[in-house]
């Protein structure tokens, strides 16, 4: 038979098949399976030997780097000193040239005495003990046979661990969960004996034998609330030591490992021997049905790939195709990977078997969302330095593509820290909780989708409302993460719905478009894995997308797409009319034909004509606004500063108007997100300066932005004196000619205002430079002395 594809690394050893304790919850002895009563007591030497004959075997086979081996009963220790170290000296020489051998004991402790220790440091057996919390909490199931309490013997027993010369022995704690026992009580009472680490296991249960759970209107996540009680009074404390389940999720919400076969997707790799040689599946399914562990194999007469390759094992192995529909279509299965498979098992109908969700389902769901609410605001995301390369490229007014792309991963790290902050303070309602696990799971599944959404420009300004706190907050808050998540939805491909209130008349899908939804209160959006959606509103369904007709009633977002360079034009997010300027109603098809062609022949200028704007501009601006034309003809354009990757523009009359426009509004763009990493100026400043562009005094920010935004005007005018003739090339000198002036001592005023920071001081004597290589400019004495004339009149004007 072929080796299975993923060899068995843990093994759990049957030493003993009898306890001294007669716990009620004991899977062993107390579930349905009651193969215990045919084995030998003890496990003999020739199964020893086969034991570590078939693992060594195995380790080299699969060149496995370490073996996992737990001694386990009923009682280990009932086992006895001698027994104990023929296993572990059988296994350790087995595996001596072949790989590490982890080995551990699983006890109830109530036999554990130095001698035991002793063999234990002698042998480097590692210990955990079974212990349900206080007195009180022990005493519900961890009984003698008698009645007695084993607590004072157990406690005894984590004495002896701690002492100095055993205490790297002490693996931890093992302590099943009851609702009856407050969560914070016990959690304390197992904290106080210092264990390296506690496991808390779910009672075992199945369908046909649900756990049990408050009579009175069970809640029927009473153990994922359990957990997380334990969560918090863990977290508060400075997680003091390893807590396996909560670790689980926590690992696995990031995209690591689970540390525990009841989580995660990580293939099982796990057998079980008994006392009799039997090789069995893990004992947990000892609660399914009798027999349910079985194999029918054993160290005697099979190999453990034989083992490996049992269907049994193998179903355990398959990730999310080994689960059910349910699972599969579950927000939060790569953390949960459908809890431990013997709590999957019903008995009855089309669904008897495995293949179901686990009876813990809402509770693990409770528990996985619980904790990734509480982590997201305490998970900093990797903040991307600007260092001293990229800083002065952006400091003498360019900034090539990687600079750019750098500012433009820190404000989607804000952006996304935002999203956070309106989840975390405001109430949750049904859809838009449903709406955020969407998210968070697509965030693991597709997260350029949802960095693609978190990154539209008008992110923020709906964050900044949703986070003021009055009574429309949480209505918008609610009804935008529905919105983030049904766009990402779309936009990732994926197959699944979204309710998405649209309270405001419209279905905002952001960086997709809009649908007029009339009075509907919420629409259900729907993706079907390929280009196009469908939207359930109001009695209606609109089946969209780029191979389906167009609706009146859809306004999709038109992207253009250039050599170099692609940009959307927004003209259908409500949030966009930020900029000071009306924002252009959505466009005619005509209108957008306008904007495609002069954005094109912009572009195509800005490439060779300003060369060293082209791929900082291509790098981060992704959105052009239309604005309402201004009345007077005048050119309107703005950028804002909680706009990162947006600028908005009145199309002026030609292509090469609007590339003035362009790279003179991205400067704001990119300086905002250089002020966004760094402090450049001393905010406390509250004196105003003259400012050449300006009929106001402007504060200090404000200067440094027109005075950064300049750069680009001049060297826009040095461009067009290059490339224009006659009247406009000469009209174009004289621009140039005021501009690199006046920008030059728009620098100076910088300079001199003593409130600027070192970095700022550093950035200013870059864009100086670079204004001072323009200076050099040979320029006819007409040209010099009309733009002069102009800036002194402009002074005078602004003086009287
Ligand atoms: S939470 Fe429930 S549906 Fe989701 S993976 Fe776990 S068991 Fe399956």
């Amino acid at each position: 038979m072929d080796p299975s594809p993923h060899p068995l690394s843990q093994f759990v050893l049957k030493m003993h098949s009898r306890c001294d304790l007669a716990c009620d919850h004991c899977y062993v002895f107390e579930h349905a399976d009651q193969s215990w009563r045919g084995r030998p007591k003890v496990i003999s030497g020739a199964v020893l030997d086969l034991t570590a004959k078939r693992i060594a075997e195995h380790a080299r086979t699969h060149r496995l780097d370490t073996v996992h081996v737990v001694l386990h009963g009923g009682e280990p220790l009932l086992a006895g000193p001698a027994k104990l170290r023929r296993a572990a000296e059988g296994l350790r020489t087995a595996l001596a040239d072949i790989c590490a051998l982890d080995l551990r004991i699983h006890t109830n402790g109530v036999t554990l005495d130095e001698k035991f220790c002793e063999l234990f440091a002698e042998l480097d057996i590692k210990v955990g003990i079974s212990l349900d919390g206080d007195r009180a909490a022990n005493d519900l199931h961890r009984r003698y046979r008698n009645g007695r309490s084993s607590h004072a013997q157990v406690l005894r027993a984590i004495a002896l661990l701690n002492q100095e010369r055993y205490r790297h022995l002490f693996a931890g704690l093992l302590c099943t969960i009851d609702l009856r026992n407050d969560p914070g009580t016990g959690y304390d009472a197992l904290a106080e004996l210092a264990p390296p680490r506690i496991d808390f296991l779910l009672p075992h249960a199945t369908w046909d034998e649900p756990p049990p759970r408050p009579a009175d209107r069970p809640s029927g996540t009473e153990y994922g609330d359990w957990l997380l009680s334990v969560h918090d009074r863990w977290t508060a404390a400075g997680r003091p030591m390893d807590v396996r389940v909560l670790d689980s999720v926590l690992r696995t919400l990031r995209g690591s490992g689970s540390l525990t076969e009841s989580l995660g997707l990580a293939p099982v790799e796990l057998a079980v021997i008994e006392t009799d040689g039997s090789l069995e599946q893990a004992d947990s399914l000892k609660t399914a049905y009798d027999g349910a562990p079985a194999t029918g194999m054993s160290v005697v007469a099979n190999s453990l790939d034989e083992m490996a390759a049992h269907p049994g094992i193998v179903a355990r192995q398959q990730g999310l195709d080994g689960l059910c529909d349910t699972c599969r279509a579950c927000p939060v299965v790569r953390s949960c990977g459908g809890g431990l498979y013997a709590h999957r098992y019903r008995t009855e109908g089309r669904s008897g078997g495995f293949m179901n969700p686990s009876v813990f389902c809402a509770d693990l769901k409770q528990l996985i969302t619980g904790i990734r609410d509480r982590e997201a605001p305490r998970t900093p995301m990797p903040q991307p330095l600007l260092d001293d390369v990229h800083l002065d490229a952006l400091a003498s007014g360019f900034g090539g593509s990687d600079a750019v792309a750098l500012l433009a991963r820190h404000e989607l790290t804000v952006n996304r820290e935002l999203l956070a902050a309106v989840w975390h303070e405001t109430p949750h309602s049904p859809a838009g909780t449903a709406a955020w696990d969407m998210l968070t799971a697509l965030d693991a599944e597709a997260p350029a989708s949802v960095d693609a959404v978190l990154a539209h420009p008008y992110l923020r300004p709906w964050a900044q409302r949703s986070l003021r706190g009055d009574e429309e907050a949480g209505r918008i808050a609610m009804r935008g993460v529905a919105e983030l998540a049904a766009a990402t939805l779309l936009r990732a491909g994926r197959v699944g719905a979204v309710t998405v209130p649209t309270d405001s008349g419209i279905l905002r899908l952001p960086t997709l478009g809009t649908l007029a939804v009339g009075g509907a209160e919420e629409a259900h959006v729907i993706g079907s894995g390929d280009d196009g959606f469908t939207v359930r509103v109001g009695g209606h369904e609109h089946v969209l997308g780029p191979k389906h007709s167009a609706q009146q009633a859809w306004q999709a977002r038109r992207r253009f797409e250039m050599p170099g360079w692609a940009v959307a034009l927004e003209d259908t997010d409500p949030w966009r009319d930020i900029h000071g300027h009306p924002a252009a109603a959505r466009l005619s098809d005509a209108a957008a034909e306008e904007w495609r062609s002069g954005l094109a022949g912009a572009w195509e200028w800005i490439r060779r004509e300003l060369p060293a704007y082209a791929p900082g501009l291509a790098a981060g601006l992704s959105v052009v606004t239309p604005l309402r034309e201004n009345s007077s003809g005048a050119d309107v354009s703005s950028a804002a500063r909680d706009a990162f990757g947006a600028v908005a523009i009145a199309r002026p009359g030609t292509p090469v108007t609007l590339a003035c426009l362009l790279v003179h509004e991205f400067q704001h763009v990119k300086l905002g997100a250089v002020l966004d990493l760094t402090d450049l100026y001393d905010p406390s400043c509250e004196r105003l300066f003259y400012a050449p562009w300006r009929p106001d005094p402007r504060p200090l920010e404000g200067l440094l932005q027109g005075t950064y935004a300049h750069i680009a005007v001049v060297d826009y005018w040095r461009a067009r004196r290059r490339t224009e003739d006659g009247v406009e090339a000469r009209a174009a000198e004289v621009q140039f000619a005021r501009w690199r002036e006046q920008t030059a001592e728009a620098v100076d005023t910088l300079a001199a205002s003593r409130a600027l920071t070192e970095l700022g001081e550093r950035f200013v004597t870059a864009m100086g430079e670079t204004l001072a290589s323009r200076l050099t400019d040979p320029l006819s004495p007409d040209a010099l002395a009309e733009a002069r004339r102009a800036a002194a009149d402009h002074r005078r004007s602004t003086a009287s």
